[in-house]
This record gives structure tokens, sequence and C-alpha cells, in this order.
């Protein structure tokens, strides 16, 4: 059922015991908005537990409550409630199977969310983060520096600093409200930026696999296995060739497996979603992923089809 942000507000707190989730290959704010939410609930006196399946990119390891995120490869006591942010239920790996018939409330800003959650709260906001923002506006609160940075770390991730067409005055807005809390922006971002010297010299490997197509308006960045598995995060490796003139889609395919590839796309207006969903992905009009069950060469033909289907004739 779809509701609205009052009552996903009034939903969360007749709950006790919650359990919060979000994506796998967790980003700034799937970590953000779950720990925001958390810390939120706790000061509303409920339990809270934060459950992601997948490995935590430890970019995220200065935000506050990072350490007590688990696996849902545990037994635990049945929540009143699980949450779901920052993706649809089909994006949570096995999470909801830790609390089976318990109901969903499902928080996104995805446009291609697919509505199964028994209720769900989906707008086309700058991040989950936001979202989580207002619904703590609306409870009450103050917000302290363990609600506030992970809340920040959420609006920055989802906007690239406040950059992408998803930044709103109502993200400034929120944005203002936690630096009043005690958030320093430059942390923020030095944490998210600073990346091993190995990531480093993997991003200059990546960037020589630059290939320009489609009259140099797709860039593509195109990572065999043996590079992607070097590569402990390709995080702003699709930024970097996003910029290039000209372009109007960037790619980043990684390779997995031998059949396995990752995909990002970015565009520059042209609604890369609708590329994707073809494939079971998701995202927004201009940034969105998929995984397709193929060879690299193979991601790399569908993915260039499927955009010069979208790309208006030269
Ligand atoms: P990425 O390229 O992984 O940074 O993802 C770009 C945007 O698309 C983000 O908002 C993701 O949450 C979303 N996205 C990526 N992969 C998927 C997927 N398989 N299903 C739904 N949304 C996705
Ligand atoms: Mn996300
Ligand atoms: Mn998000």
């Amino acid at each position: 059922m779809k509701i609205t942000m009052e009552e996903a507000a009034k939903n969360l707190m007749e709950a006790d015991r919650l359990a919060i989730t979000a994506h796998v290959n967790p980003d700034g704010d799937a970590v953000g908005s779950a720990l925001g939410l958390a810390v939120l609930l706790r000061a509303k006196g409920k339990q809270a537990t934060v459950y992601i399946d997948d490995k935590m990119p430890q970019n995220l390891a200065f935000l506050p409550g990072f350490n007590e995120i688990q696996r849902p490869d545990v037994e635990i006591p049945k929540p009143d409630l699980m949450v779901v942010l920052d993706a649809d239920l089909e994006r949570v790996g096995e999470t909801l199977k830790l609390a089976p018939g318990v109901p969903v409330l499902n928080i996104d800003h995805h446009v291609t969310n697919k509505q199964t959650a028994d209720f769900y709260y989906i707008e086309n906001r700058a991040a989950t983060s936001e979202m989580i923002y207002d619904i703590a506006v609306h409870l009450g609160t103050d917000f302290p520096l363990d609600m506030a940075l992970p809340l920040y770390t959420g609006l920055a991730a989802d906007t690239g600093f406040f950059r992408f067409s998803n930044t709103r005055p109502s993200t400034f807005r929120a944005a203002a409200r936690l630096l009043e809390a005690g958030v320093k922006p430059n942390v923020v971002s030095e944490n998210i930026e600073t990346k091993p010297l190995s990531v480093f010299e993997g991003q200059a490997a990546a960037l020589r696999t630059l290939e320009m197509s489609s009259g140099n308006r797709v860039a593509g960045l195109y990572l065999d296995q043996e590079l992607t598995a070097r590569l402990e995060s390709s995080e702003g490796f699709i930024d970097m060739i996003r910029v290039i003139e000209g372009v109007e889609v960037a790619v980043l395919i990684r390779c997995l497996e031998p059949a396995r590839c990752r995909v990002s796309l970015r565009s520059k207006g042209l609604d890369v979603s609708k590329i994707v969903t073809r494939f079971g992905g998701g995202g927004h009009v201009r940034a969105a992923g998929c995984t397709l069950e193929m060879t690299l060469a193979e991601a790399r033909r569908t993915i260039q089809t499927a955009i010069d289907e979208l790309l208006p004739p030269l």
C-alpha cells in the first residue's frame, strides 16, 4: 500500500522492535539512511538493529554505528516491523528471511521501485536520507551527531556533494540543519573520497580501458575480471569519464565472473533507467545500474545497442 511520509512516521512509531535494512553493494545513502533512522528510533525509545547482506565499504567506517551493522546470518527475536531503505525488496539479499511474516515498510527514492512492500513511501527525492530527515523533523527531534553525520553523508553521497540534478532546495535545507548539528563537511568528503593506493592505481588501469563510441557521445570503461578482482572499490570511476566534452552517456562495466557483469550508467538527461529495467536493474533517470549474466564482450555489446536505440541519430 502506498503511504505518505506522515503515515510512514506513524508506522515506525507504532512498532517497538524494528529491523532496518538497505541494498546490497551498499553506498553512502543506504548506510547513512539506515544508521540515521536507527538513531532516531532509539531516541524514541525503540529497539532498532541494522542488517545489510553484503561486505561493507570501509570508506564509511567513520560513521557512528558502522560497526554495529550485522549480516543477516543470525537468529533474531521477531521484530514488529522490517524497514527496507534505498531500494526495493528485491535488492536486499537474504535480509527479509530474517523475519518471515513481519510487515515490511519500504522508504525509497528510486523511480524504478517495484512497490511490492506492505507499505511503501516512495518519492522522487535526492536521497533516502533526505526522506529520513523529513520523518525526523516531522516526529520532532534534535539531531545528535550520530544521527546527523550518517544523514548528511547520505545526502552528500547521492548528490555528488550537492552537484547533481537531484539536489534541491530541500536538500540544502536539510544539509544546513545537519551542519548546525555539528557535521563537518570536510570530514565527510575526506572519509568518503580517501582511497587505498591500490584503488588509485586501479583507477589508472581502469582509465586505460576508456573507449569512446556512438560519435563520441558514449564513454565507457570496461574492466575485465582480473582488474575488477584487484579493485576493492570502483567508486567514482564513472564520474571521471562522465565529464568528457560531448559525452551523453557514461558506462562502467565490471566483470565479476566469466559470465556475470555489473553495469553502471550515467547520463546528462537521457533516461538510462529505461535501459536497465529491461535487464532487471533499476535506478534513476540519470544514474542507473544492473547485473548481466553475460561475458564482458556480450555485456558491452548489449548495453551499447540499448544506448544507441535511445540516442537521437547523429
Ligand atoms: P550505481 O551505478 O551502482 O552507482 O547505481 C546507480 C543508481 O542505480 C543508484 O541509485 C543505484 O541505487 C541504482 N541501481 C543500481 N543497480 C541497481 C539494480 N540492480 N536495481 C535497482 N537499482 C539499481
Ligand atoms: Mn543507494
Ligand atoms: Mn539513494
